[in-house]
């Protein structure tokens, strides 16, 4: 039988309950159990597939073809596991099965409402993962803040749930923020108490509160925050601000999160906790012998949340790489044939991020030139493998107009175009090329040297694809397609030769990247930024040197 832990959230948004969430989920798997997160929203869209990365920041993609909330993210990069379709739930989804089930007369004769009915669909679905079997924990994180009108519904499932399993088999953890006044100099505990009101006003006491702060919380104020909220002083966990998200599971470890939560749950005879992996990943990261500026060209690059996972990836890459990967965001938008040198002139690789629409193509295709012409290492993700594609037909092989029917349906060379299963598509959500697709690698080639495997899997998020009727043009004019799906030949991977590191893809790597197993291709182009910043290093040495005798 699974045990249940949820994680609600006071005060304010953006305390980052994922990754405290998270965290835990990652102690608890380290002393042996078998933990699973799952992310319940309180939006009305049936997934954040159609939302604007403005809104929503990344939108993240399971194997089994989910498009999800980029929290799941951090529990796959911190567990090491995958998740699927049952981990992200929205209101729009428990309403949609709902509303369906009323179509079909399931409630016939009924009254359809909130409480029974949205309720229990919320129930059944909290209860989903745990019934498989295959975990011992299953942690809920609970979209949006304690109050708000649309997280009702979640809470009242929260207090149900909780009503009904035995006491040691449900936990909740509240996350909260401890304010500091500069003026006064003091923590204000407030705040904190009035959200664990208003949590125990609809009916759910928290069991542990953990307190986002900026500054080390003393004994008197844990004392205060567990007398007015009525828990244990050992159940009030300071979270005070870390390095990096990487350092919160240790930090958590000496709060001792948990030892309480296991307590609590009464789960005797775990074991230590394992986290050899992991400490050895955050030592490299805190003394990376290297550094290389990599640019992310794209076009929402003033918001972080929108390439989570390939910030992540970088993350990953670099401290296995001993190296500091400083991120450069360069706007697509405003990248020219007259500024594209300048913009570039200083970095050691470059990332072609995924996107849609037209807006900031032509500055993404001006990227890949000056990364080809200059054996920049280049690494292209989805509509970034596309954009290079383009460019070799344009510079390379003379096609001038050459373009994606993405941005210009009228196009001469139409070399990305609309697949054919996506012609027939009406409806916008869900219904993008989506999920993992196995990938053949053709033998030799640096793809095939970077996986050291001939047969790979990786996921997808696309309507577009290489135009296979210009196939052969392309390999005559040297544009490698060394990746293809076997099942339809679709192009995965493009690369070229007489280039230290260039490579396009058709898939999403970033997703697949934790901290345990950090993703192959990035972990190379890296390696590459490092190789062309020595290289670069070296020849202004050289120069000098020359200049001086
Ligand atoms: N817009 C392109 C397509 O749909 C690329 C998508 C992406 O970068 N995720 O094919």
């Amino acid at each position: 039988m699974a045990k249940y832990i949820f994680v609600t959230g006071g005060v304010t948004s953006s305390l980052g309950k994922g990754i405290i969430a998270a965290s835990l989920a990652k102690l608890l798997q380290s002393r042996g159990l078998k933990v699973t997160i799952q992310k319940f929203d309180p939006y009305i869209n049936v997934d954040p597939g159609t939302l604007n990365p403005y809104e929503h920041g990344e939108c993240y993609v399971t194997d089994d073809g989910a498009e999800t909330d980029l929290d799941l993210g951090h529990y796959e990069r911190f567990l090491n596991t995958p998740t699927s379709q049952a981990n992200n739930v929205t209101t729009g989804r428990i309403y949609q099965t709902v509303i369906n089930k009323e179509r079909q007369g399931d409630y016939l004769g009924k009254t359809v409402q909130v409480v029974p009915h949205i309720t229990d669909e919320i129930k059944r679905r909290m209860m989903l993962l745990g019934d498989s079997n295959k975990f011992d924990i299953v942690i809920t994180e609970l979209g949006g803040t304690v109050g708000d009108i649309e997280s009702l519904p979640f809470v009242e499932a929260v207090r149900q749930i909780q009503w009904e399993l035995p006491e040691e088999d449900c936990l909740i953890v509240h996350l909260t923020l401890i304010p500091y006044l500069k003026a006064a100099k003091e923590l204000k505990t407030k705040p904190t108490q009035h959200s664990v009101r208003l949590l125990s006003q609809e009916g759910v006491h928290p069991n542990v509160i953990v307190c986002r702060t900026e500054h080390p919380l003393n004994d008197e104020i844990k004392r205060k925050i567990a007398l007015f909220c009525n828990v244990k002083p050992n159940a009030v966990i300071e979270a005070i601000d870390a390095n990096t998200i990487y350092e919160v599971p240790l930090k958590m470890l000496d709060e001792g999160l948990d030892v309480i939560v296991l307590k609590k749950l009464q789960i005797n005879g775990y074991s230590a906790p394992e986290l050899g992996k992991w400490r050895t990943f955050l030592d490299k990261l805190s003394s990376p012998k290297n550094k290389v500026t990599v640019g992310l060209i794209g076009k929402y690059v003033e918001l972080q949340d929108a390439y989570k996972s390939i910030l992540e990836a970088f993350i990953h890459a670099g401290a296995i790489n001993d190296c500091k990967v400083q991120v450069v965001n360069i706007h697509s938008e405003f990248l020219t044939k007259d500024n594209v040198n300048e913009k570039l002139k200083d970095l050691d690789a470059l990332l072609v991020a995924p996107g849609f629409g037209a807006r900031g193509v032509e500055g993404k295709i001006e990227a890949v030139k000056y990364a080809r012409e200059n054996m920049l290492p280049f690494f292209g993700i989805c509509l970034g493998m596309q954009m290079a594609v383009i460019e070799y037909a344009r510079n390379v092989m003379g096609w001038g107009k050459a373009h994606s029917t993405e941005m210009d349906v009228s196009t001469s060379h139409p070399v990305i175009a609309l697949m054919e299963e996506q012609k027939k598509v009406k409806n916008k959500g869900g219904t993008m090329r989506l999920g993992a697709y196995e990938c053949t690698i053709e033998k030799g080639s640096l793809a095939n040297q970077i996986y050291q495997s001939n047969s790979i899997s990786e996921r997808h998020r696309h309507r577009w694809e290489f135009n296979n009727n210009y196939l052969n043009d392309f390999i005559n004019a040297g544009l490698i397609p060394s990746g293809k799906n076997p099942s339809n030949n679709l192009v995965e991977i493009v690369e070229l030769k007489n280039h230290p590191f260039f490579i396009g893809v058709q898939y999403h790597p970033e997703l697949k990247s934790t901290v345990e197993n950090p993703h192959p291709l990035f972990v190379h182009f890296i390696k590459a930024a490092k190789l062309f910043s020595e290289k670069r290093a070296n020849a202004a040495v050289n120069k000098t040197q020359k200049e001086t005798a």
